[in-house]
């Protein structure tokens, strides 16, 4: 949709150029929920493309994405053969429901700091120990793990105009075997919970990440794989029925059913 309280798009070529920062003002990925409704607090749009940032930069320590890494970008990246990992790339992001536009458009970025509960790059990166790099408007750069960055529904711990530079993912995660398991309540819905379990190749290091059925990602983590008793008693111990996420795309209780029933799968076929 149009705009119509926009009297202008800055297209800075660094981010030092935007050093005071005013209410009105929005960053602008791929537009992709900006453009899907009014706006009327914001006048002032500047364009995080213009950066120029690369997506994707593969190093010994991991990858870094760009937060203006296309959604479509992170989906045909193909990493080292040791980075067993990778296809969840493609696994979480063909469980976001999207349109064409949404699909070429978005940004990993946008998604993250949108943080709903069923942000796809939010479950993909969180599962994978993603550490997000914050730039503040004056002040230093700050690191948070993607899995505290998004604080409930749609909240998260960015300050005013600061900005997500990219999300490091390291090769330690990237190397580990994963399972992930998806559920919607209709055949095309938005997930309802986003399930994933990643362990090291001696059975070490289980970590369970829990997306989309709770207002935040809540991750489990076992120095090695759990019994089926036991991951169930770690999940009755972090989450009680309260503390899923009800809309309409599932009650609690049916997101809570999910998260024991897919954890369940999930720590049986990385055994
Ligand atoms: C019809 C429809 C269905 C959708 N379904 C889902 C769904 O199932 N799951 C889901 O997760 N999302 C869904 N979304 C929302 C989707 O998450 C966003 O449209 C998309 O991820 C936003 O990415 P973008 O790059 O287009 O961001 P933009 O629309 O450009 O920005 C989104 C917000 O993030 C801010 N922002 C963007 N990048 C940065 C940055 N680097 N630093 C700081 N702030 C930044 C912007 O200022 C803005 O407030 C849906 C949206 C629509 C319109």
């Amino acid at each position: 949709m149009n705009l119509n309280t926009i009297t202008e798009v800055k297209r800075p070529t660094s981010a030092q150029d935007i050093r005071q920062w005013r209410d009105g003002y929005a960053w602008l990925a791929g537009g992709t929920w900006l453009f899907s409704e009014p706006q009327v607090a914001v006048d002032t749009l500047i364009d995080l493309p213009s950066l120029g940032w690369a997506p994707l930069t593969v190093t010994s320590a991991g990858l870094d994405i760009a937060a203006t890494c296309r959604i479509v970008e992170l989906h045909e990246f193909k990493g080292p053969a040791e980075w067993r990992a990778v296809p969840l790339f493609a696994k979480c992001i063909d469980s976001f429901l999207m349109s064409f536009k949404i699909w070429n458009a978005a940004t990993v970025g946008g998604n993250v700091c949108m943080s709903l509960p069923a942000g796809a790059m939010i479950s993909l990166t969180s599962a994978l120990e993603g550490v997000c790099t914050l730039w503040p408007r004056d002040g230093q750069p700050r690191e948070v793990p993607v899995a505290d960055f998004v604080t409930d529904n749609h909240a998260n711990v960015l300050q005013k105009g600061e900005l997500l530079r990219s999300i490091h993912l390291p090769a330690s995660a990237l190397s580990k075997r994963f399972a992930m398991r998806q559920g919607s309540l209709t055949h095309f819905g938005r997930s309802a919970a986003l399930i994933v379990g990643t362990v090291g190749d001696k059975g070490e290091d289980f970590l369970l990440t829990i997306t989309a059925a709770t207002p935040k990602p809540v991750q489990l983590r076992f120095a090695k794989l759990p019994s089926a008793a036991e991951l169930a008693q770690a999940i009755d111990h972090k989450l009680s029925p309260e503390s899923y996420f009800a809309d309409v795309h599932g009650s609690a209780p049916y997101k809570r059913h999910l998260t024991y029933y897919y954890a369940e799968q999930i720590r049986a076929e990385l055994a």
